[in-house]
């Protein structure tokens, strides 16, 4: 067989035996909008898996606003954003979420994981240097790539390291690009430090709010919330459209000129459809929601320290998860898959992360909280996982 042949055979052997051993967790199909409840195969289940971070999926205003747009442009564009595929509302989105950010404007792209993609492969290249956190998402890690710059990790928000990188790196044009919250881990990255190292270098900063957005800060409005810091300490701020926000897609909010500039030459915009209307309506009336109903905010920091309060005093480790991301490490990848066996048979939703998604050695139960849950949920849980812990061993 060739090597093309052997890899899939390799990976569908892995499939077959995981799935044979009832040890394969993955695309299961959930059905039914209910709350912190979710249904997988017949059994309702507690959904503890959820990136919907403030309960908005289903929201009736949201999914309003999505038939309206339909109604009114049809389902799909005429074709990219630069040319024919603008309507009104992706502007009305683009304006909504450059004020939910406190910035000038903003640009939205069909999604989170092409705006990675194609907003630092924009910004860098081929003589340029590009510095990234060594556990970012793959979407940052593929744009680096893709930019062909001069490619350097720093260790995890390892302030001293990144000062490292900014050195070596010289005096070509720099782009450091960091997660927020940490999409594993469930940490925050030390912003205040990492801005006042890129302007003491030169360098220009992208963060990726992903999942913190809607997450951070007393009104959800993210990282620089958090920290007190003014709206324009991060140059380019990158979302999601796809987790705190119940639709698809990815923007970044910045400087007018910067928007100007990635509406005229970053190819996802240039070469790839527009949003379709229901999604860029959705999008946007889910901003609105967030303005509008700040308990969800309120409430998901409420849920999520009792959750990982409720962990810390199980005994479980949870690294340095201070978010709705909780990780509840297991060791080994069998471990993780037994944790995870046992807590759906007692009807608790949460997935394990293996190798080589997180480092060997650090395979990990994953589990996240919403402001959908009632702190009665957030007790539920726990008594699973501490029953089956103690099983286990880990606690
Ligand atoms: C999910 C995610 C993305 C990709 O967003 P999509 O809209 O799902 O493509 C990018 N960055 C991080 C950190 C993510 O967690």
């Amino acid at each position: 067989m060739d090597a093309i042949g052997e890899r899939i055979a390799a990976l569908n052997e892995r499939v077959r035996n995981l799935k044979a051993n009832d040890l394969y967790f993955l695309q299961l199909p959930s059905s039914a909008l209910d709350g912190p409840w979710v249904t997988i195969a017949d059994r309702r289940m507690l959904m503890m898996a959820s990136y919907s971070y403030l309960g908005l999926i289903g929201h009736p205003d949201i999914a309003r606003a999505a038939h309206a747009a339909t109604d009114r442009f049809g389902t799909g564009t005429h074709g990219v954003r630069l040319g024919a595929g603008t309507l009104p509302i992706h502007r009305e989105l683009e304006e909504t979420i450059a004020r939910f950010k406190g910035a000038q404007d903003a640009v939205a792209y069909s999604s989170g994981y092409v705006t990675n993609l194609s907003v630092i492969s924009t910004l860098v290249g081929r003589d340029d240097a590009v510095i990234s956190d060594k556990i970012n998402h793959a979407s940052i890690v593929d744009g680096c790539l893709l930019s062909r710059a001069n490619f350097l990790r720093f260790k995890h928000n390892d302030m001293a390291d990144l000062e490292r990188a900014l050195i070596k790196a010289g005096s070509v044009a720099k782009l450091v690009v960091v997660d927020a919250v940490f999409s594993m881990d469930g940490d925050v990255i030390n912003l205040p430090e990492v801005s006042r190292l890129c302007k003491q270098y030169g360098a220009w900063l992208m963060v990726d709010e992903a999942h913190s957005l809607g997450v951070l800060g007393k009104t959800g409005r993210g990282i620089e919330e958090h920290f007190g810091l003014p709206p324009d300490t991060v140059d380019i701020k990158m979302g999601t459209l796809s987790k705190t926000i119940p639709s698809v897609g990815g923007y970044v909010a910045g400087q007018q000129d910067l928007i100007t500039y990635l509406k005229h030459v970053s190819r996802a915009y240039i070469f790839s459809a527009a949003l379709p209307p229901a999604s860029a309506a959705a999008a946007k009336a889910a901003f609105e929601v967030i303005e509008r109903e700040p308990w969800r905010a309120e409430k998901l920091h409420h849920v999520d320290r009792l959750f990982l309060n409720g962990l810390k005093s199980l005994g479980f480790d949870t690294l340095r998860s201070e978010t709705a991301i909780v990780p509840l490490i297991m060791g080994d990848d069998d471990r993780a898959f037994t944790m995870t066996r046992l807590c759906h048979r007692e009807d608790v939703f949460a997935l394990p992360v293996v190798s080589p998604a997180v480092p060997v050695g650090l395979s990990r139960l994953r589990a996240t909280v919403t402001a959908a849950h009632e702190p009665e949920h957030v007790t539920r849980a726990l008594d699973v996982f501490e029953k089956a812990g103690r099983a286990i061993g880990v606690i």
